[in-house]
């Protein structure tokens, strides 16, 4: 036993100095990426349920890796946050969308919002980026409305004076405020009537029960009706379905996004399914 004992030690210790060997060639490469822009955005379609149109897409970072494919954001955004690496992502990302937002214009005639991720750590040290921002905006001719700012619950719960002044820049501005995940936090109420938010995005946890779990469909509706009464537009994630496609649009939800009407795709592949029929 006391051999056992001392295997499933070293065993453990073994484990661990992997995780951390792992963990600090992905801070190395994660560093080299920010630096060499080794990353892209896919865009995935939000979906207008009332006209069936798409003229708004979120914005979903892609880390292409020389020899692992494709690195999933759930697995280095955590590591960037910790780094402190996320500030020049998230700058990337934003001018980036910015750039997209132009092309589009110029290319095929439509203006598109692109949403782009928040995470709380990216708030903290906004002060000087965020004139930088908004000069950008300004010069190229971009209305803050064209980009929307996707936020989680955690960000409203450690909810100081900072947190919404920064918000009430975003509005001043014209950018457009979501709730990223609603319904998977602590979801409370009272947020939604202290910030001045324009969409909640309904998490797929919920949408992708809605046509086995009839509980969700209560939720759903629920959530939807509290959020017109705020005069909060409704967004769905994750909808993979026609018939969730179906009963969401019968409760009266705005738009929808989710694997049924596309996958997050690279540029040109959005542009060929989307736009190609606006081009100028
Ligand atoms: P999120 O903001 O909740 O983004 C939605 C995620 O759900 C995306 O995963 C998307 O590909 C996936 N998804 C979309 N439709 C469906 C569907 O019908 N079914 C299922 N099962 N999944 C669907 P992705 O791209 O892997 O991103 C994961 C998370 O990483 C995002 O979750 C977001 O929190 C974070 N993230 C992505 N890009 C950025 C970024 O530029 N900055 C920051 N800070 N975070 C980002
Ligand atoms: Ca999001
Ligand atoms: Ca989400
Ligand atoms: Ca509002």
């Amino acid at each position: 036993a006391k051999e056992q004992g001392r295997n499933r030690f070293n065993y453990f210790t073994h484990s661990m100095q992997q995780q951390a060997r792992y963990r600090m060639k992905l801070i190395q490469e994660l560093r080299e990426a920010v630096t060499g822009n080794h990353f892209e955005i896919y865009y995935q379609p939000i979906t207008d349920l009332n006209t069936q149109q798409v003229v708004k897409v979120e914005a979903l970072i892609r880390w292409p890796h020389a020899h692992r494919g494709h690195i999933p954001p759930a697995e280095f955004i955590p590591v960037a946050e910790d780094t402190g690496l996320i500030i020049d992502i998230g700058d990337w990302v934003f001018y980036q969308a910015v750039q997209q937002v132009v092309a589009w214009r110029e290319t095929y005639g439509i203006d598109i919002q692109i949403s782009i991720n928040k995470s709380p750590i990216q708030f903290r040290d906004e002060g000087a980026r965020f004139d930088a921002w908004l000069n950008y905006l300004t010069q190229n001719s971009v209305a803050g409305g064209s980009i929307c700012i996707e936020i989680t619950e955690g960000l409203l719960l450690e909810a100081n004076d900072n947190v919404s002044t920064k918000l009430l820049r975003y509005r001043d501005a014209g950018v457009q405020v979501s709730l990223d995940d609603f319904g998977t936090g602590y979801s409370s109420l009272a947020y939604l009537k202290r910030f001045d938010i324009d969409y909640l995005k309904i998490d797929r946890s919920f949408t992708n029960q809605l046509d086995v779990d009839e509980n969700n469909v209560t939720l759903c509706e629920a959530i939807i009706v509290m959020a017109h009464k705020l005069g909060i537009k409704v967004i769905a994630e994750g909808v993979e379905s026609q018939q969730q496609a179906d009963i969401l649009k019968g409760m009266g939800c705005d738009y929808a996004q989710g694997y049924f009407y596309s996958h997050p795709l690279p540029t040109e592949q959005f542009e060929q399914a989307y736009l190609k029929h606006n081009k100028r």
